[in-house]
């Protein structure tokens, strides 16, 4: 079933509050009367975060191989604790060519029985957030968690899983080569960015992600498991929505 753009909104809780109006094109976001619901994107002034200490990789050229060859070395690792308690490994799901990439903590009970991220009823949000940008996870988005196997009791990663899995997530984002990175929740920060620091003072920024000679745009925002505990932060995960739309509009007219 098809939900309408209003029905979504409504099963994020963003409704009245917040009623999506089309993208404005370039020559409108310069007009004096932007759309009041949109949060003004600044052009890019990306706020370039220190790329984590390298480790030694879990596979010698996992640096080299393709996604089939990486999930199979995925499927197999056993570079930490985590893999004592898993069914299966859960590498990641979507759009190998997407422009966009989403990135949360670590798989649940439900991901690690189905072997895909963001299921259940957190998923479901994610679903419905992706929809609100008018994104469906089979096409143009990848989503992949900072770690592939799941934390006993659903604990939050720890530093040396996070670091032992870390060459897995950075050989996705060099074969994907997003456009844009969306950071879900404080975990995924402290893996990708390694940055110890609150959600609070990352969100409303376009950073950058280091690549190579590149920076990648990257935005942060709320994971949807705490979106699901915190009602009232809806509203600022739909303003993150809006401006990662909004950059990915801007990066897309070049
Ligand atoms: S969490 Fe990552 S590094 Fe640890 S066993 Fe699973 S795939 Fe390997």
């Amino acid at each position: 079933m098809t939900l309408s753009r209003q029905e979504i909104l409504d099963e994020m809780g963003l409704s009245p509050q917040w009623v999506w109006r089309e993208q404005p094109t370039v020559a409108r976001q310069s007009s004096s009367t932007p759309p009041p619901e949109t949060p003004q994107t600044p052009a890019i002034a990306p706020v370039v975060v220190p790329q984590p200490a390298p480790v030694a990789p879990v596979l010698a050229n996992v640096e080299q191989v393709g996604w089939e060859e990486l999930r199979q070395t995925i499927r197999e690792c056993r570079a930490c604790g985590l893999c004592a308690g898993r069914k299966q490994v859960v590498p990641g799901v979507g759009d190998e060519n997407a422009d966009w990439l989403f990135i949360g903590e670590g798989p649940g009970a439900e991901e690690d029985a189905r072997g895909e991220p963001f299921v259940g009823q957190a998923g479901k949000l994610l679903d419905a957030m992706l929809a609100a940008i008018d994104l469906q996870r089979s096409a143009d988005v990848y989503i992949a968690n900072a770690v592939k196997c799941r934390p006993p009791g659903n604990r939050t990663p720890e530093a040396g899983e996070v670091a032992a899995c870390r060459p897995y997530l950075q050989r996705q984002i060099e074969l994907l080569q997003p456009k844009l990175i969306v950071l879900l929740g404080r975990a995924a920060v402290q893996a990708v960015l390694g940055l110890d620091v609150s959600l609070a003072s990352l969100r409303g920024k376009t950073l950058a992600y280091p690549h190579g000679a590149e920076e990648i745009p990257l935005i942060v925002t709320y994971h949807p498991a705490y979106l699901l505990r915190n009602l009232p932060d809806k509203a600022k995960a739909w303003e993150d929505l809006c401006r990662a739309r909004a950059e990915m509009l801007r990066l897309r007219q070049g």
